[in-house]
């Protein structure tokens, strides 16, 4: 066996997306995924396999990769790619054709607590959407066994803060343009009404 081939078995894979890449639409394009999955998800995978070979980071899953090197200056590069490539695979999986509605009773009952109402709940998801100025992602998230949502910018993850991730949005530009151009609002209230995959949620409730 070469040594390229020992070395493909422990890099970071690009995981399959969940569904088929037109089973998003019309809220997400099949164009739309054709980049976003196929050119953006995967750039960061193979971005951070390149930075990683031959590295400390080389035999890491890619948990331990983001919590190593977060907040550390000269590792940058490699925290960034590897959270994008942990962001998107948590987001792929946030979505699911038929998705929205109702979510499961467990996790109905704790948004009520939390929010008061469904309804409170996806408006504050929609608001931390456009308050995040520039490149980012909204969380649906679990801390100190309540629910909150929170807002990160560019590759940032809960993860690094020890906050437990529901379900996230991607609002970089490149997860909406080419459907809804500047109309990120659109864009998240559809993904909310039609798309949100509450059953991941709750799943992720523990
Ligand atoms: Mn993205």
């Amino acid at each position: 066996m070469s040594n390229d081939k020992i070395k493909s078995l422990s890099s970071i894979l690009l995981p399959p997306l969940p569904y088929v890449d037109n089973a998003l639409e019309p809220v997400i394009s099949a164009n739309t995924i054709s980049f976003h999955y196929g050119k953006h998800h995967k750039g960061y995978v193979d971005n951070l396999n390149k930075l990683i070979a031959e590295t400390e980071f080389a035999d890491m899953t890619l948990e331990k990769i983001i919590t190593e090197t977060a907040g550390k200056a000269d590792k940058t590069a490699i925290f960034n790619n590897a959270a994008q490539a942990w962001n998107h695979t948590f987001y792929w999986r946030s979505l699911r054709p038929k998705g929205g509605g109702e979510p499961p009773a467990v996790l109905k009952k704790k948004i009520e607590a939390s929010f008061g109402a469904l309804d409170v709940c996806k408006k504050e998801l929609a608001t931390a959407a456009m308050a995040q100025f520039g490149s980012g992602w909204v969380w649906l998230v679990l801390d100190s066994n309540k629910l909150k949502v929170v807002k990160t910018a560019n590759a940032d993850l809960p993860l690094t803060k020890g906050i437990k991730p529901l379900l996230t949005i991607d609002v970089w530009e490149h997860a909406y343009y080419l459907d809804y151009q500047n109309r990120r609002a659109d864009y998240v209230n559809a993904v909310l009404d039609k798309l949100i995959n509450w059953n991941f949620a709750a799943e992720n409730l523990g």
